[in-house]
């Protein structure tokens, strides 16, 4: 049992350098990640102006294509009209002209939006693609600084994390998962609490005198009843040691 919890203070140790190596990478891989998922929303937000602008393009060259033979047909129309010779003609070909005149005017109109429409889109691909350049710029940056900080310190990590396994490997499975439930659990990662002056050292709850007695005898496991920090006196341990 007392080895037991000496791998666990050994391990709760291992884990505070480790968290403090992570603090010092600090929000840099955040940052990154912010970053790198900002690309990506800006370039599809991009792709899709870009479509947008392409198809309005084309609805109104098909538009202008058609209103160009709309004012050939027209012009044609009002020749024959000087030419007919009967009522029924002149009709059926004033409608001709009035129809034209209608897809004309309505094609000219919608030209006119498509046109509006192309130029606003043209305005914000363009502030896309400049902020785009900006961050792309700024992740690199971001990103080369992560990279240098890890690199510095990986061989620090890979040492704690071997160090880690092997203790991993002394402690007995359930011991170790209620370690590690509590350790992922608190922000202070801390699965292990010192007894200070009658007090659990994570939470600060007092521990009432009988269990002081159990967690100095280091025969069994006392977690704390406020915050489940399995309970260790270091005192008493150093004085087992001499
Ligand atoms: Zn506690």
């Amino acid at each position: 049992m007392r080895d037991q919890l000496e791998y666990l203070i050994q391990l709760q140790d291992i884990d505070n350098q480790l968290l403090e190596l992570r603090q010092e990478r600090g929000n840099l891989p955040e940052t990154v990640e912010r970053l790198r998922a900002e690309i990506e929303e800006t370039t599809h937000l991009l792709d899709m102006r870009r479509e947008e602008q392409l198809n309005a393009g084309k609805e109104r060259r098909r538009i202008e294509n058609e209103v160009e033979l709309a004012k050939v047909s027209l012009k044609r129309y009002q020749e024959q009209l000087f030419k007919v010779t009967t009522n029924r003609e002149y009709d059926a070909i004033s409608s001709e002209i009035e129809s034209a005149k209608s897809l004309i005017q309505n094609g000219e109109a919608r030209i006119i939006e498509l046109l509006g429409r192309e130029e606003e889109l043209a305005a914000q691909i363009s502030t896309l693609e400049s902020h785009l350049d900006k961050i792309k710029v700024d992740y690199e940056v971001r990103d080369a600084e992560l990279q240098e900080k890890i690199a510095e310190t990986s061989d620090m990590e890979n040492g704690l994390h071997a160090r880690r396994e092997k203790i991993v490997g002394q402690l007995a499975k359930p011991v170790y998962a209620h370690y590690e439930r509590i350790h992922l659990a608190k922000e202070d990662g801390m699965g292990v609490a010192q007894v200070y002056m009658g007090a659990c050292g994570g939470c600060f709850a007092a521990i009432p005198p009988q269990k002081l007695m159990e967690i100095a005898s280091m025969e069994d496991f006392i977690l704390c009843e406020t915050c489940g920090r399995i309970l260790v006196d270091a005192d008493s341990m150093e004085k087992e040691r001499q």
